[in-house]
């Protein structure tokens, strides 16, 4: 995570207009149809790999190493023959950073380090105000957003106060104080618009009982499962629109008001699905950032390809990306794999839970914890077994009643957890 309140309004309006100018297509991109954005898409990623491929090291090496031409990159398949660049180059940013950007002038962000190491990316100017600032304004604003909303980001951070100055539009708020002490400030604040992790705010929307009441929630950082966005939704009185992205990357993909999927910001991010046609691994390709160019990231989630165009007109595709972090991916026995989403989809009408979370303790053995409301009973819990039953089989479910679900050390909420060792085979 980066940036707390970021810049000074000002440096931030003058980074902002000058940004404008420099892509006046932004606006009208995601307005046009889907084989043109291809065409610029691909144009722009030609662009990168000869770029990549002739100034940054490591790909210099892979190219060499693999016998390949930036040249002979004539079609996606070809480029698909490339090797993924993985977590594990990115210890080594040294190697990927092209000549000419010195490290000490570059912007950087840093991995909060939930998912193992912590690792640090590096961007240009030019790929720092387009990937943190144009982007997300493009899809804040499909959304409502306008430049005089204020905005309240609950975030990982020691140093956000709960004194909040009136005149301010943007405000962070620290996940990791008390909500007691956060709920008033919150409330003095009063922003038009939330950012955070889904999880907090199924506790904070519980915490204010209609204290706070913002018109629309932006979540990421988590997997936003049908349950958890009802009751967030229920519990703001306000649409959640989810966004997905990573700190290597930035935004990668959004939700509109028609909510049918995430709008891919195809025009500035190659995304790939490995293996393609079904739900797999996804990998990345930003289009921008020239000082630190990626080519094919895995970035260690999971997701698929939607068809067909949204019915807002916007011919920017269509992907699902959260089925969940590929080590959330439960192993049973007998050797199948189970995302994330299939467990959140089986139970997702099941009444009487605050909040859930699954703990898979052994090969076959899933712990189910519930923060249960007043009409959770001895019915919940039996059409809870009978909800995953089919789900997952030949595993023993054990539910346990607790008053809460405490977040990670980052702040975030894992509602699908898997403590088995991740090479240790399942039998
Ligand atoms: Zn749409």
């Amino acid at each position: 995570m980066s940036g707390v309140g970021g810049p000074p309004l000002a440096r931030r309006m003058a980074e902002l207009g000058r940004g404008m100018a420099r892509y006046p297509g932004l606006e009208a991109a995601q307005w046009m149809a889907p084989e043109r954005l291809q065409d610029l898409q691909w144009q722009r990623l030609r662009r990168v790999v000869q770029h990549a491929a002739t100034h940054s090291p490591l790909y210099r090496r892979r190219f060499a190493q693999a016998g390949i031409r930036p040249e002979d990159i004539r079609t996606p398949e070809d480029f698909r023959q490339l090797p993924p660049t993985t977590r594990d180059d990115l210890r080594a940013p040294g190697e990927l950073l092209a000549e000419g950007f010195p490290e000490d002038r570059l912007r950087r962000s840093t991995t909060s380090g939930s998912t193992g190491r912590r690792t640090t990316s590096y961007f240009d100017e030019r790929a720092w105000v387009l990937s943190k600032y144009l982007l997300k304004l493009r899809a804040r604003r499909a959304c409502g957003l306008q430049p005089w909303h204020r905005v309240a980001l609950f975030q990982e951070d020691g140093s956000a106060a709960t004194q909040v100055p009136s005149h301010k539009r943007s405000h962070a708020f620290s996940i990791h104080r008390p909500i007691a002490e956060i709920l008033p400030a919150a409330e003095r604040f009063a922003a038009h618009a939330y950012y955070g992790f889904p999880g907090y705010f199924v506790q904070l929307a519980q915490a204010a009982q209609g204290r706070l009441r913002p018109r629309m929630i932006f979540t990421s950082g988590e997997l936003l499962d049908p349950f958890t966005r009802r009751a967030i939704e229920e519990g703001f009185q306000a649409p959640v629109f989810d966004v997905y992205g990573c700190t290597e990357v930035k935004e990668v993909a959004w939700e509109c008001p028609a909510h049918a999927g995430h709008h891919l910001n195809a025009d500035w991010v190659m995304l790939e699905i490995d293996p393609p046609g079904a739900a797999g691994k996804v990998l990345l390709t930003p289009l921008y950032n020239r000082a630190m160019p990626l080519l094919r990231y895995v970035v260690g989630d999971t997701g698929m390809l939607l068809p067909g165009r949204c019915a807002c007109g916007r011919g920017l595709p269509l992907i699902r990306p959260t089925l969940g972090r590929s080590v959330d991916y439960l192993r049973l026995p007998g050797g199948t794999t189970l995302a994330p989403y299939s467990l959140t989809c089986a139970i997702e009408d099941i009444e009487g839970m605050r909040q859930y979370q699954f703990v898979q303790t052994e090969p076959a053995r899933l712990l189910l914890r519930v923060v249960p409301r007043d009409d959770f009973g001895a019915h919940s819990e039996a059409a809870l077994r009978q909800a995953l039953a089919p789900v997952v089989p030949g595993v023993e479910v054990a539910i346990e009643r607790v008053q809460e679900i405490p977040p990670e050390r980052s702040g975030k909420y894992r509602i699908v957890q898997s403590c088995l060792p991740p090479d240790r085979p399942v039998t």
